[in-house]
């Protein structure tokens, strides 16, 4: 009995990590859930940086060299995972990586489909997700998932598991960390669609198309300016402006991230204004909750 109670906490200490789990995610949000459900456990690094784009983003070689020898990395989409990562998952089979898009069905972004916003809850999508579906269709799709609340708590919920699966001694410090974010996720949900569901003009304008997922948790649209990625040209641009005179938009939303010469030229063709909302904040919750009042606000609300 003795020996057999040595053996069980012997190998208990044996599969308990003297280091923090090290992570690394593609941009600064997903950075705050990995904190917000690893805590002390882990050391949590964002690829992408404040003030860049993920659009655009290549590593360092710096940041190459330190996922050789990552636990995790939670990917969202950026160029690099299909460009450099494959490459550093072969020099480093012990890396384990997360798709934060995972389980979620994917929307097209405006640009592509010309501005029909697809129907259908947050938590639908979870549902409905298809993991093997759309692998061709995947850059077509909007890859921001996380300015939704619920879809935020979903990709929280996956890197508790994978860090459960990575550290299984602190399962229960992961469980209970994820259960505090999930409780803050609700109330920051409750919050913005108590503040947005009152609003009577649902449609805004913002120079890249990052809130779809947000505007569709709150039955809102969002009406991009830029097209594919690029600036538009004369034409698209004189009928947004006819666009935002006819629907009565006041402010051109913009993100610290993104050069956006057609937001202004916009904006100072309407008589409006460009306010800045940033999707990549690494305070997540404040970020959010900003954007929220900033579209009440341009709403008249
Ligand atoms: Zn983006």
């Amino acid at each position: 009995m003795r020996v057999w109670i040595l053996l069980t906490l012997s190998l208990v200490c044996a599969s308990a990590r003297a280091d923090p789990v090290r992570v690394f995610v593609g941009v600064p949000p997903l950075q705050t859930f990995v904190q917000g459900v690893g805590g002390r456990l882990v050391e949590a690094h964002s690829l992408v940086q404040p003030g860049q784009s993920p659009h655009v983003y290549e590593p360092t070689p710096r940041q190459v060299a330190s996922l050789g020898s990552a636990d995790l990395y939670v990917g969202i989409g950026i160029p690099f995972e299909a460009g450099q990562l494959p490459r550093i998952r072969a020099a480093n089979p012990g890396l384990r990586v997360l798709d934060a898009r995972q389980g979620i069905d994917l929307r097209r972004l405006e640009a592509h489909d010309h501005g029909h916003a697809q129907d259908g809850s947050a938590e639908d999508r979870v549902h409905r997700g298809d993991a093997g579906a759309a692998r061709a269709e995947l850059a077509d799709m909007d890859p921001h998932v996380w300015t939704s609340p619920p879809l935020g708590k979903h990709i929280a919920r996956a890197i508790r598991d994978a860090l459960v699966e990575i550290d299984p001694a602190n399962a229960a410090e992961y469980r209970a960390n994820y259960e505090r974010l999930a409780a803050r996720l609700d109330r920051l949900d409750r919050e913005i669609r108590a503040r947005l569901d009152p609003l009577s003009r649902r449609r805004f304008m913002v120079y890249h198309p990052a809130w779809g997922y947000f505007a569709d948790t709150y039955g809102l649209v969002q009406i991009p300016i830029e097209k594919a990625g690029k600036e538009p040209g004369p034409r698209s641009l004189a009928a947004l402006v006819d666009q935002a005179r006819r629907e009565g938009v006041k402010v051109i939303f913009v993100q610290p991230q993104v050069a956006s010469k057609a937001a202004e030229q916009v904006a100072a063709a309407i008589g409006g204004r460009v306010v800045v909302i940033d999707p990549l904040a690494a305070d997540y919750e404040a970020s959010l909750r900003r954007a929220a009042r900033e579209i009440a606000e341009a709403a008249g609300q």
